[in-house]
């Protein structure tokens, strides 16, 4: 059984990119590749880098996929209605279900429009990688193209769904669990939204 790593890169904007890696076969994906993408290339030295795939399309989260991929070689993906939404080009458009392999993992995307149209999630085994969906202790600044109510639905409809245990690894700040912003999360109070 292969074993997982997660390092964390931390960017421009305070915004949080994550190489995740099959430690044995050293094949890896990078989600959010921001700015400097030098950091995160330097980070990825040691692995092979499958995919980079973005959140959303926030400029912080994938200003440097161009370049991480002129570096790495690998496929770069984020979720069409984001690439229509900020005119951003992929390798893949990304959609809810869609699976991607990387060593003896995969990941799932999980399409959780609200904080933007195309926004997304990507769940490794029971790490959930989760951009400025939900945050610890609150959730990613809002945008005029955010739209609350989308945002709840989707974090009551897939989030929610997931186990309890789940690790949450935001856009920005630190780690969190699902367990510990169902308790803690001022967002759960008041808004509809139940566990
Ligand atoms: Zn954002
Ligand atoms: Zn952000």
């Amino acid at each position: 059984m292969s074993k997982l790593s997660i390092v964390k890169v931390r960017l421009e904007r305070d915004v949080n990119c994550y190489i995740v890696s099959d430690a044995s076969t050293r094949e890896a994906i990078v989600i959010d590749p921001g700015q400097p993408a030098e950091k995160i290339i330097e980070q990825a030295g040691n692995v092979t880098v499958k995919h980079i795939l973005a959140t959303h399309g926030h400029p912080g989260h994938v200003g440097g996929k161009d370049d991480v991929k002129a570096a790495t070689g690998g496929q770069t993906g984020i979720h069409s209605a984001d690439a229509k939404q900020f005119l951003r080009s992929a390798d893949h458009y990304l959609a809810d279900g869609d699976e991607l392999e990387f060593g003896e993992f995969k990941v799932t995307v999980l399409h959780t429009p609200g904080h933007t149209p195309g926004s997304c999630c990507f769940l490794v085994a029971n790490h959930a990688f989760v951009g400025d969906t939900i945050l610890a202790g609150g959730i990613g600044k809002q945008s005029p193209e955010t739209d609350l109510r989308r945002q709840m639905m989707s974090i009551g409809t897939k989030l929610l769904r997931l186990p309890v245990s789940t690790a949450l690894y935001p856009g920005h700040g630190p780690a969190t669990s699902l367990e510990r912003e169902v308790a803690q999360n001022p967002i759960f109070r008041g808004a509809g939204v139940r566990a």
